[in-house]
């Protein structure tokens, strides 16, 4: 048997093996604070029935995520307790990837891309000399700017982000072009970190109004939104779960902007389909609610002070939902054609 995070995504720290039972930890890398995720694979451990043991929160409401070729997901279910699990592996199975939650590997992205004609373009090259990809759809006058992962592990946004480009690909909006960073953290990404509250601040908070950006990617991006934007929209996971962290929601900065959240909000909730996430407008955390400062610098405030966008914000998307809206990558992706109708409404109703 051998765990290890050779892959896209990787991040595992083995604490210790009694026998068939591992005891094992994310790695927190450069992240300053707690965070909780993780993805390994083990190798041949065929026939075997093997026990991991976490910490406490590092497993969600259904056990882990179970792949066997990073792309399909599902969850495993509940384990023996709220932080262990144990799998019995068939005589064949000798390669299984588990993780805290979906991952959504950048080739899924590049194989949507060519699926629909898109070439995958450089934005910039990133801090470890990586070509980090974007996408133009359309060449309207009105930029709509859609970013995900600012926050490297935050795959659920990934899925929710290739359903809106899906429904702007096939029915776009009028007079408009799209510029899509899908990996704002792209070695965060590659390299599985964290991400979240690195040091000395993430890629979410380096958007300070009147001070040079410290990621490449970041400086790309506000050279866009300098020239001005109609939308920005930004797709984040958000705590590991539990109260709010279980649903999906808008993330509010700016006070005299509520009306138009709402508007938003009323919409999008209106549109949610049967096969989607589920959304509700009550759910979206106002400015200056707890965690959410209207002062930390972050993209949806520099889209909406600098971009001067009609609207900007970040949506949030649970890891694991409610037993009664649960996640997963087909449901994610559905939410994304709803928001992207979305937008095509809350866009007409404006004019
Ligand atoms: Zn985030």
């Amino acid at each position: 048997m051998i765990i290890h995070q050779n892959f896209t995504g990787g991040n595992i720290r083995i604490e210790k093996q009694e026998g068939n039972t591992f005891y094992l930890n994310n790695q927190l890398r450069d992240t300053t604070e707690d965070w909780f995720y993780w993805a390994f694979c083990i190798e041949a451990a065929g026939g075997k029935t093997v026990t991991f043991k976490f910490p406490p929160v590092r497993l969600g409401y259904y056990g882990p995520a179970v792949s066997h070729d990073l792309k399909k997901w599902d969850w495993l279910g509940k384990g023996d307790d709220e932080n262990s699990f144990t799998y019995t592996f068939g005589e064949n199975e000798n390669k299984v990837y588990f993780a805290h939650s979906m991952l959504y590997h950048p080739d899924r992205f590049y194989e949507f891309a060519k699926r629909n004609g898109i070439e995958i373009k450089e934005l910039c090259k990133s801090g470890k000399g990586r070509s980090v990809p974007y996408i133009t759809i359309g060449n309207g006058k009105n930029i709509v700017l859609l970013t995900a992962r600012h926050h490297a592990c935050e795959s659920t946004g990934s899925y929710v982000l290739e359903g809106v480009l899906q429904e702007l690909i096939t029915r776009p909006l009028e007079d408009s072009s799209v510029i899509c960073v899908p990996f704002v953290d792209f070695d965060g990404v590659i390299e599985g970190d964290q991400g979240k509250s690195r040091f000395p601040y993430d890629h979410n908070r380096d958007y300070n109004i009147g001070q040079e950006s410290i990621y490449p990617e970041i400086k790309a991006i506000r050279n866009i939104a300098d020239k001005g934007i109609l939308y920005g929209f930004d797709f984040h996971s958000p705590w590991h779960f539990n109260g709010g962290n279980d649903n999906v929601f808008i993330v509010e900065k700016r006070p005299h902007k509520k009306a138009e959240y709402d508007r938003f909000g009323m919409i999008l909730e209106s549109l949610i389909t049967e096969k989607s996430m589920k959304y509700s407008l009550k759910n979206n955390v106002p400015p200056n609610q707890g965690w959410n400062s209207s002062k930390a610098p972050c993209f949806g405030c520099y889209m909406n002070d600098i971009g001067k966008a009609k609207i900007a914000f970040t949506l949030e998307t649970a890891y694991f939902g409610t037993e009664d809206n649960i996640f997963t990558q087909d449901r994610a992706v559905e939410l994304g054609k709803c928001f992207a109708l979305a937008i095509k409404k809350y866009d007409k109703d404006t004019i």
